[in-house]
């Protein structure tokens, strides 16, 4: 069943979401060669406490999970595409990092995601970042009332598709708000004009993942939370909470 947010509930999730920008942001200045992970979430942490601020990733435990998150954020490295624990490693120079952070303010829930890379880029990772954040770009201006949810992924898919990059199935956004996972499921290609109609006070977080080797299969890792392009190619993810108003679509996770 999918939740219609009122306009001040919708100005409420903003407050959460500019928190998540402002952590995402900390994670991401400290990003460096010889950064920890764990230093990368230690600085997003900062920003939640001073924001008083909750995770709803911390002891986040869905049935499918070995152990509960042990962190605020995701670190996702080269291979990984999305939901990796931040641990020891230290970023290498050329590494493509994906952060993904939530947070919980008043009860509501932000949920956004960034890519970016360490030190000196390659020019192949600049553009799978790129197009991650297009293929963004393209599913939020399809979030417009009198479009369905088909009409958002096919915006996604179609951005990935065309850049010659895989899609990872069973991977997309959601519904949020009161929780991180709400509906209705917003997946990353579909078909235009079909799927859920698009009403004023909807909020999603749109997320796409692109593959950069092409295919579109993955794995999950040992420790029972990471997923990892089988092909060991490099993904990229990139992830804004989004309310659909009839004023058009508004992001709420922007700073
Ligand atoms: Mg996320
Ligand atoms: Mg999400």
């Amino acid at each position: 069943m999918v939740e219609l947010k009122t306009d001040t509930s919708i100005d409420a999730m903003r407050e959460a979401g500019r928190i998540v920008a402002q952590a995402l942001t900390a994670a991401r200045e400290a990003a460096a060669v010889g950064v920890s992970l764990r230093d990368l979430d230690r600085a997003a942490r900062t920003v939640l406490d001073e924001a008083a601020a909750g995770s709803p990733f911390l002891n986040y435990r869905p049935s499918w999970a070995p152990v509960p998150f042990p962190a605020v954020i995701c670190t996702s490295v080269n291979d990984a595409i999305v939901h990796g624990i931040p641990d020891g490693y230290r970023l290498r120079d050329g590494d493509l990092v994906s952060v993904d952070c939530g947070a919980i303010r008043d009860g509501w829930v932000g949920d956004a995601a960034v890519s970016f890379t360490v030190g000196r880029a390659r020019a192949e990772d600049v553009r799978l970042i790129r197009t991650a954040e297009d293929a963004l770009d393209a599913g939020i201006a399809a979030a417009v009332v009198g479009n369905r949810i088909g009409d958002i992924a096919h915006a996604i898919g179609r951005v990935c598709r065309s850049a010659g990059y895989g899609i990872p199935d069973g991977f997309g956004g959601h519904g949020i708000g009161r929780t991180m996972h709400e509906d209705p499921g917003v997946p990353n290609e579909g078909r235009p004009g079909r799927g859920m109609p698009l009403r004023h006070g909807m909020v999603i977080a749109i997320e796409p993942m692109v593959i950069g080797g092409g295919t579109d299969d993955h794995y999950t890792a040992n420790d029972g939370w990471t997923i990892r392009t089988s092909d060991g190619s490099r993904a990229s993810h990139a992830e804004h909470t989004v309310a659909i108003t009839d004023s058009g679509p508004r992001i709420l996770t922007a700073l």
